[in-house]
């Protein structure tokens, strides 16, 4: 095997979507578990720290990394078993998950359309349980192959090792930074697709055409339900959602509401809890829409923060940080960033 080419001082910048212009003391690309093997475990490489990426889009930048970043080009899909309901498709991590999204419409399978135009990559999906629309990657995941990191073991993870939660599992916790994911396979519906259009949204689409709706037609939906919405990260810098939306005791809600009778709630995953929308915290403290130098809070969407060019990481994370005072402050609630910040 030939060793995968390993750079020198390279720039982040169009390996992030916020295009906070850091660098890597040392860069690979990697294309087969042997180049990523290599990495992890050559005397040359092995104690160095250690970063994962793959598309950069659920990940903030506050300095230059001190050490090796391993950027996943993994490819690669097929089908791994079949039965008569469903499809067990097995994706290399670093596919682009939309297109894979595409790809399963395409076939006629069905699980993934409400999480089209999610960015980043396959590999990525599983970190955060990707979600959107009344759907979350658990729902039509099977399982995962993934190799430690300092020790170079190969590992499967089936559904309940993954630990998923909303917008969680074990990768984002317990096996933060330890683990490489290599493929992901996911479980798609051949037939009786479980269409889910419930989401307000979709459904108010939809409701305007006469056709019951299909895998193409919900996709098609939330594609232009994002794009009239989301800032494009070719032209704004963002990475989605900064913070996850907070879950809190009923009890609380119950407290709050009587301040702010018009607090919108939404079920949690625990019955006793319900969801907050982060976005409309954010908002209710002034934040919507507000710019500081290069950086700011998106202007339809609070949730969203963004750098308009040339804004760093720290100023972001500042940003993010006060806005988190302000909202503890003002509902007693705090926030956690959904994005990983290094
Ligand atoms: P990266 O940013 O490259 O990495 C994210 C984290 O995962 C990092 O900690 C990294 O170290 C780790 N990681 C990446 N690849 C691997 C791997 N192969 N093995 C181990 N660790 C790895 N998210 C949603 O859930 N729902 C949405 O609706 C949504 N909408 C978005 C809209 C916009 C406009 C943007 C910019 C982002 C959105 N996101 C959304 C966030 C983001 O797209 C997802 O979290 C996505 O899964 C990140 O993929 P990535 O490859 O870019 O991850
Ligand atoms: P929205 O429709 O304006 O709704 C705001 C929030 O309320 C959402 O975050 C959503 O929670 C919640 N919500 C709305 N209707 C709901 C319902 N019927 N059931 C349960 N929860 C409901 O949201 P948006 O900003 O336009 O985003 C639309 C979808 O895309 C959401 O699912 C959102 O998560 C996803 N998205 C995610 C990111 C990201 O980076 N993570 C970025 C953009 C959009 P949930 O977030 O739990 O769904």
């Amino acid at each position: 095997m030939q060793p995968p080419k390993i750079q020198q001082n390279v720039t982040l910048q169009p390996y992030n979507t916020f295009g906070i212009a850091v660098k890597a003391n040392f860069f690979a690309t990697i294309h087969s578990k042997e180049e990523l093997l290599y990495c992890l475990q050559h005397p040359d490489w092995k104690t160095m720290p250690k970063l994962v990426m793959g598309g950069g889009s659920n990940t903030l930048f506050t300095k230059n990394f001190e050490g090796l970043v391993i950027k996943i080009n993994l490819m690669g899909l097929k089908i791994v078993q079949e039965t008569e309901e469903f499809v067990y498709l097995q994706v290399g991590a670093g596919e682009n998950w939309h297109q894979t999204v595409l790809y399963a419409i395409a076939n006629d399978w069905g699980g993934i359309e409400n999480l089209a135009l999610i960015y980043g990559s396959v590999g990525a999906a599983p970190m955060q349980n990707i979600g959107a629309y009344g759907v979350e990657l658990k729902q039509s995941f099977h399982s995962l192959e993934a190799v430690k990191i300092n020790t170079g073991e190969e590992l499967t993870f089936d559904h309940a090792a993954c630990q998923f939660g909303y917008r969680q599992s074990i990768f984002k916790q317990a096996l933060k930074n330890q683990v490489v994911i290599t493929t992901v396979t996911l479980r798609l519906t051949k037939r009786n697709h479980q269409l889910n259009t419930s989401y307000g949204a979709i459904s108010q689409v939809l409701a305007s055409t006469q056709t019951p709706p299909t895998l193409q037609s919900i996709a098609q939906t939330v594609i232009q339900i994002r794009q009239s919405k989301l800032p494009n990260p070719e032209q704004i810098g963002n990475a989605g959602s900064f913070f996850k939306n907070p879950e809190i005791p009923r009890s609380t809600f119950e407290g709050l509401q009587k301040n702010y009778p018009q607090i919108p709630s939404f079920a949690a995953e625990h019955p006793d809890e319900v969801k907050i929308p982060a976005g409309w915290l954010i908002e209710q403290a002034g934040w919507k829409g507000k710019r500081i130098g290069n950086v700011g809070v998106h202007k339809d969407q609070a949730l969203i923060l963004v750098n308009y060019g040339g804004g760093t990481g720290s100023e972001i994370w500042e940003l993010a940080l006060k806005i988190q005072q302000s909202v503890a402050e003002l509902f007693t609630i705090v926030l956690h960033n959904e994005v990983n910040v290094y």
